[in-house]
């Protein structure tokens, strides 16, 4: 970015003309970086191969909302499942605030798919074709010479395709990697509509990382900015130790043998490294920003330096401001504590309910209309429409019912032995016939159990409808 950009009159990636002030971050390099590289390896193959891995029959992650077919993890959910989808959601954003109040934006850093393939994957290119920060601010301001030509051209061509195999990716979790190499296979124009929208897709991606960039963060992505009512004066965010940095003179570059904290002139030489290095092109030492994403760069920058100058590390690092303002060390606070035990039991709840779902949804409904009809030797009998919903991959066969609470007969009107397939329903007719001597008013709770062969797959309620006289 421009040098003359003062953070406290406008944001860190605007000139003074309102123009867009390119961010060329330095390469970071550093204890921090390597952990988020490893982290990464295992992110991206995640991400990437999370579409073409296959559990039980059923891919690992899908999210189909025009067939309404959702798989998490393997497991299916259907629109039955809403229940569970909130649920999650809403634990989802219970997680999201607590995490964020106790640990700032690191999951933007650190996890967040846009960091992970602008950082890692893209920029790592940029890094490799133009070289560190000053051969790319030299690069852009070059006329255009074939050299700028070829680099500027093979980065955009790589930028392009990796869009493009991104894209693919994406649209493997929209519609299942099945039927992404099945029109692979049979080519893009077979299918013209899926086409279009992979392109408008391998479009998008291609924007946001080669132009939009760090914007996404910083003025796009509302997580952003909902960080300004999430954190507190506890909250552990990547932070400047300015007591440290500044003492009573504050920050003055570095002389060689001067005791620095003897003349009252803070540990921060004023070197620039912590901004140069940073990929939303902010100073962290103007204090927590909402452009931050604690990708914990600039600790490594600075960390690097104050090793150099022979200081002690950590004049940047994990702190909370009032870590900072009573000098102490980062310790796990009873609000943390707080927060882990809320996480705790939601996470307990939601994957008691995740156990507790069953293969097959039963939905049994008196045929609407009708009463009842009374038989002979005091036999009522009810009919019935059934609709069983099997969530898994695998058909369930041989399928019957049975009454569990009540003795009477039950009889579904089906050609054949009753199959419920993978992924798919049955529907039919049922009659259920009691003793109206069981019956203890004109409407009666009767529990139905639903079996393949001699397994019970799942039990259902419904009324019984038997004459007012029997109550
Ligand atoms: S890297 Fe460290 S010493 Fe250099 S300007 Fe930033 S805070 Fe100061
Ligand atoms: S201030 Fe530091 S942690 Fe925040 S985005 Fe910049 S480099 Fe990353």
């Amino acid at each position: 970015m421009d040098g003359d950009v003062s953070y406290r009159d406008r944001i860190g990636t605007m000139t003074s003309e309102g123009k867009r002030a390119w961010v060329y971050p330095k390469k970071p390099e550093g204890r921090f970086y390597n952990y988020r590289t490893w982290l990464t390896y295992g992110l991206l193959a995640f991400l990437l191969f999370s579409p073409f891995i296959y559990v039980n029959g059923n891919q690992f992650l899908l999210f189909n909302f025009w067939e309404r077919e959702f798989v998490i993890f393997g497991f299916p959910f259907w629109p039955q499942d809403f229940y569970l989808g909130v649920t999650a959601m809403i634990i989802g954003v219970l997680f999201i605030t607590l995490f964020t109040a106790a640990f700032g934006r690191i999951f933007c850093g650190w996890i967040c798919p846009q960091t992970i393939f602008m950082e890692m994957v893209f920029r790592k290119i940029e890094y490799w074709i133009e070289g560190d920060r000053g051969a790319q601010m030299r690069l852009d301001k070059q006329d255009w010479t074939s050299e700028k030509i070829r680099k500027k051209g093979f980065k955009w061509f790589l930028f392009f395709i990796i869009s493009f195999i991104i894209a693919n990716v994406f649209l493997a979790y929209l519609i299942s990697s099945e039927k992404l190499l099945k029109y692979i296979q049979i080519g893009p124009f077979e299918n013209l509509s899926t086409f279009v929208a992979l392109i408008i897709f391998t479009g998008v991606f291609y924007f946001i990382f080669a132009w939009f960039r760090e914007q996404v963060c910083t003025i796009a992505c509302p997580y952003g900015r909902l960080q300004s009512v999430m954190l507190d004066r506890k909250s552990i965010v990547v932070a400047y130790n300015h007591k440290r940095g500044e003492r009573e003179k504050g920050r003055s570059r570095f002389k060689k043998n001067e005791d620095r904290a003897e003349l009252g002139k803070g540990d921060c030489i004023d070197c620039f490294q912590c901004v140069n290095v940073c990929p939303t092109g902010i100073d962290i030492r103007n204090g927590t920003q909402l452009e931050c994403i604690n990708c914990t760069a600039c600790i490594d920058a600075c960390d690097s330096i104050m090793e150099k100058v022979d200081l002690p590390k950590g004049l940047i690092g994990f702190y909370s401001e009032e870590n900072i303002e009573k000098e102490e060390r980062f310790t796990i606070t009873p609000r943390m504590k707080g927060f882990a035990a809320i996480l705790l039991v939601s996470v307990g709840l939601l994957s008691g309910m995740l156990i507790m779902r069953t293969d097959v949804e039963a939905n049994i409904l008196r045929l609407p209309g009708q009463l009842y009809e009374q038989k002979a030797d005091n036999m009522i009998s009810n009919v019935y429409t059934f609709k069983l919903i099997n969530k898994t991959s695998g058909p369930f066969e041989d399928v019957r019912f049975k009454l569990l609470s009540h003795k009477g007969s039950i009889e579904s009107v089906t050609h054949g032995s009753l199959v419920i397939p993978g992924k798919g329903l049955a529907e039919g007719t049922l009659f259920i016939e009691l003793n109206s001597a069981l019956l203890n008013g004109e409407k009666e709770k009767i529990e139905i159990g639903v079996y393949s062969g001699e397994k019970l797959i799942e039990t259902t309620r419904t009324n019984f409808m038997g004459p007012r006289t029997f109550r």
